[in-house]
C-alpha cells in the first residue's frame, strides 16, 4: 500500500494530486475491488460515463480520455486505499486487465 506522500510523488503535479484526493470518495465509484495485489474500480465521471481503473504496484491504468497520466482516477484509487477504505475481494472484471 502506498502512502499519501508516495501517491503525491506519482502525481504529474500538485493539482493532479488534489483532484485525486477528491476522487477518493466512494460516491464517485460504482464498484471497487481487490484482486491479489491489484486494486480496481469502476469510476463514474461527471456526465455519468464510467471508467475502468486499475492499480497494481506502480502500474496504473484507466480507460478515461485524460492525457495526464497517471490520471486522477488511478491515483484516487490509491488514495482510497491509503485512507483505509475497504476493497472487497473480487476478481478483476472483463476489460480491467491492462498490460
Ligand atoms: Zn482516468
Amino acid at each position: 500500500m502506498k502512502t499519501l506522500d508516495e501517491i503525491k510523488a506519482l502525481s504529474p503535479d500538485s493539482r493532479a494530486f488534489a483532484a485525486a484526493r477528491k476522487q477518493a470518495n466512494p460516491a464517485k465509484w460504482r464498484r471497487l475491488g481487490r484482486d491479489g495485489d491489484a486494486l480496481w474500480g469502476v469510476g463514474v465521471g461527471s456526465k455519468g460515463d464510467t471508467y475502468a481503473v486499475f492499480a497494481s504496484g506502480d502500474r496504473l491504468a484507466c480507460s478515461c480520455p485524460s492525457r495526464r497520466q497517471p490520471c486522477k482516477h488511478s491515483l484516487g484509487l490509491l488514495v482510497l486505499e491509503a485512507e483505509g477504505h475497504a476493497f472487497p475481494e473480487e476478481a478483476l472484471p472483463e476489460g480491467h486487465r491492462y498490460s
